[in-house]
């Protein structure tokens, strides 16, 4: 007889997971408790624009089996992410009007500022390697503090609603960067796509041969049933939430504040790039989306996002600089699989309480299909 694996949650990872063991043969079921798949990644319509409610999902990897895997799902488009920044370099005086930056600064447009000679002096300065155990004391290290101000300080405050000494800094060198060489796109990895219709259709392709049961909801309480139906289990969700013990492990969630303007000219965007960073004190949002600029959509209308900080939603893992949520999140881990007696895998950037990207969470999902694979059929 097949063995049975339950695969909870349909986001990327859920879904590649499931693939993968269908394909090794294994009677895989994925349970969603949503109506619909595809997770924070997913994209929606608004009167027929693509917009994007869980944030700007652009697909970005190095990683050349995780590029093979998506580019056979029709994953194809090129699409070379480029950010904006605006900043006032006075933060406090209403008529000083924002400029418009690369994002990661550029020492060629910085060298423009009247600041200029200020970071120069600063940059100067720097220690050989940049050092700190907290966020704040390692990106002043990277950048000096007049650039730290002005790029970082308030957007970091904003993001995590706390100040930057509390943070760790584990995530600084993933996401600040002063860059030297002229790169103005956002990542430097090999591939980067963007579908035209957004990822919902590649993922609903990795699920084309898996069976998903959607509006069901799996917690803890479920662990005999489960042991029952599956011979392994792989949970995707996050572990306070499925332990039903929220509160337990801190999260930071943002919410898109959403808004269609009808436009006469189908290819017209409102804003000046699909993300625009918005660092500055002076409003609450820490950037706006236009995916449009992304799609390449052509639509009497677009759609702008303000990503407002601070929603209460799972969106990011708070990664602060004793590592005690990720301790706490290990423990729950601990406690979950004790309540199964069929074994239990935890994958993905909720259920390991991560901080990664589409296509770690695709690795993700191939490393523990593999493990599956390899104990069941042991
Ligand atoms: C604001 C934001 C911006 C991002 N930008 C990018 C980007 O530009 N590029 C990039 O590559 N990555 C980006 N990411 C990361 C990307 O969203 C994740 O890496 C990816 O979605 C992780 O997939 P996952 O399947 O692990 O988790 P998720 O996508 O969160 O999927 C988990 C699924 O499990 C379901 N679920 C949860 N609990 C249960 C339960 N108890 N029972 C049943 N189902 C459950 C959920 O409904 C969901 O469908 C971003 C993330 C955020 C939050």
């Amino acid at each position: 007889m097949r063995r049975r694996i339950g695969i909870v949650g349909a986001g990327w990872t859920g879904a590649v997971a499931g693939r993968l063991l269908t394909e090794a043969g294994f009677a895989v079921e994925v349970m969603e408790k949503t109506s619909v798949v595809g997770g924070h990644s997913r994209a929606e319509t608004m009167n027929g624009v693509v917009y994007e409610p869980n944030g700007a999902h652009i697909f970005h990897t190095s990683n050349a089996a995780v590029h093979q895997f998506v580019n056979a799902h029709g994953l194809t488009r090129v699409y070379d992410h480029k950010v904006l920044t605006e900043i006032f370099l006075s933060p406090d005086d209403g008529d000083d009007e924002g400029r418009l930056l690369s994002w990661p600064p550029q020492v060629d447009e910085l060298k423009e500022l009247p600041v200029w000679p200020t970071v120069e002096r600063e940059l100067a300065s720097l220690p050989p390697e940049p050092a700190g155990d907290n966020f704040e004391d390692y990106v002043v290290s990277m950048m000096g503090r007049t650039l730290y101000d002005l790029f970082i300080r308030d957007y970091t405050a904003k993001q995590w609603g706390r100040p930057a000494v509390d943070l760790s800094a584990r995530f600084a060198p993933k996401r600040v960067e002063l860059r030297d060489d002229g790169h103005r796109g956002l990542f430097r990895d090999r591939w980067q796509y963007f579908p035209p219709n957004g990822i919902n259709e590649v993922i609903e392709s990795v699920l084309s041969t898996v069976a998903v049961t959607l509006d069901t909801e799996i917690t803890v309480d479920d662990a005999d049933r489960l042991g029952q139906d599956y011979d392994a289990v792989v949970i995707t969700a996050a572990l306070d939430d499925f332990a039903r013990c929220p509160g337990e492990l801190e999260w930071r969630g943002i919410e898109m504040r959403s808004s269609y303007t009808p436009t006469d000219d189908p290819a017209r965007v409102l804003t000046p790039a699909y993300v625009t960073n918005r660092p500055s004190a002076r409003v609450p949002y820490t950037r706006t989306v236009e995916t449009k600029h992304a799609t390449g959509q052509q639509i009497g209308g677009t759609v702008v996002s303000e990503e407002m900080p601070g929603a209460p939603r799972r969106h990011y893992p708070v990664l602060t600089a004793d590592g005690a949520n990720e301790r706490r999140n290990a423990e729950l881990a601990q406690t979950i699989a004790g309540h199964f007696d069929i074994p239990v895998y935890f994958a993905g950037r909720l259920a390991t309480y991560r901080y990664i990207n589409q296509d770690e969470a695709i690795a993700d999902a191939m490393a523990v299909a593999e493990r599956v694979a390899a104990d069941l059929s042991g």
